[in-house]
């Protein structure tokens, strides 16, 4: 594979002597790594070459006193990088293809909490349009006060759900010892935004052999984003389906901030599907079809979207939900756009 050939580059100071070269180009060596340097006018440049993954790395080596600094030639994830697969990962989610030109809306409540909202939730978005039925039943709350879901009578819901509409079924585990008992009723397993860089959860959920919808954390950069898919790629799964639902940022109108740039740039590094969650990243009804619209309109490869057939009385993010009416008129108002970005929006026969 490429990696032989990545590897650091390290950059010495102006006024480092020769000794000091020397003594670095030493360690570049036991490290494990070819050091080729390049002298410039004024400074003098180490190519390193060799596999991170195989050796120490390089990167203790910035605290030389003669090393000004020290880069990765290449990006840390691999297996999900686009430069290691230039072609679309096609995701199979119960015989549904996610990925390419297909172009999927899941959709469903915050909480599943009763079987007549869940069931009647499951029909009208299936009625709707939505390929996917989402609800959870294992809820990360932010209060320890507030509804945390159903657990194992919820995931009995989710199953009659299954039944009633045939929708496959996208449901959050939230940790590793419930990945056996979530896996066998879902199929999506949904990883959170509070726990995208659960690295036990990640592996475990990859062994799982289940596909999986990763969020990206509130607060996680784009690569560590991606570094939490290659967790998953390297336990075995690449089954992987990124979800952006908006971060932290200064700005307090909506719940989050939707970062269209990090979808954008999550297209173009890797090769995985990436979905978006308007829902979560807006925290209010009013903003959901707008930035569905947006989202379809920067490349995303599908939408997760939350629908209650009475969002007053959700037991958790009410006023996020949409109604299946207001639902309807999302579906109505991507469609164009996502012909437009030359996909195809998936029904159901
Ligand atoms: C959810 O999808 O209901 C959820 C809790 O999302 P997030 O992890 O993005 O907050
Ligand atoms: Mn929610």
């Amino acid at each position: 594979m490429a990696e032989r050939n990545s590897g650091m580059i390290i950059v010495l100071k102006p006024n480092a002597t020769e000794l000091e070269f020397e003594q670095v180009v030493e360690s570049v060596q036991q490290f494990g790594y070819e050091p080729r340097p390049i002298r410039g006018a004024e400074q003098i440049v180490i190519a390193c070459i060799g596999d991170e993954r195989n050796h120490h790395t390089l990167e203790s080596l910035i605290v030389l006193p003669q090393v000004e600094s020290v880069t990765p030639i290449q990006k840390k994830y691999k297996l999900v990088n686009r430069a290691y697969q230039a072609r679309d990962t096609i995701v199979d989610v119960r015989g549904l293809k996610v990925g390419g030109d297909a172009f999927h809306v899941v959709a469903g409540p915050c909480s599943v909490e009763t079987r007549e909202q869940t069931i009647e939730t499951a029909q009208a978005v299936k009625k709707l349009g939505a390929t996917m039925f989402r609800g959870g039943a294992f809820k990360p709350r932010t209060s320890p006060y507030d509804f945390q879901g159903l657990g194992k009578a919820g995931l009995e819901l989710l199953r009659a759900a299954r039944d009633a509409t045939g929708l496959p079924i996208v449901t959050e585990v939230m940790s590793p010892q419930d990945v056996d008992m979530v896996a066998e009723a879902a199929d999506l397993l949904q990883i959170g935004a509070r726990n995208s860089q659960n690295v036990p959860l990640l592996a475990a959920a990859a062994k799982s052999g289940k596909p999986i919808l990763l969020k990206r954390g509130m607060s996680g950069m784009v690569d560590e984003w991606l570094l939490a898919a290659e967790y998953i790629s390297v336990n075995g799964n690449n089954n992987i389906i990124l979800c952006e639902r908006g971060i932290r940022t200064f700005e307090s109108a909506c719940r989050n901030t939707l970062d269209l740039s990090a979808v954008a740039v999550a297209k173009k590094e890797t090769h995985l599907p990436v979905f978006v969650d308007p829902s979560h990243a807006a925290g209010r009804a009013d903003m959901i079809i707008p930035l569905a619209r947006a989202a379809v309109a920067v490349g995303a490869d599908g939408l997760l979207v939350e629908v209650h057939p009475d969002p007053a009385r959700a037991l958790s993010d009410g006023g996020q939900q949409l109604k299946p009416k207001q639902f309807g008129q999302l579906m109505a108002e991507i469609r164009p756009i996502v012909e437009a970005m030359g996909k195809q929006l998936v029904v159901l026969p």
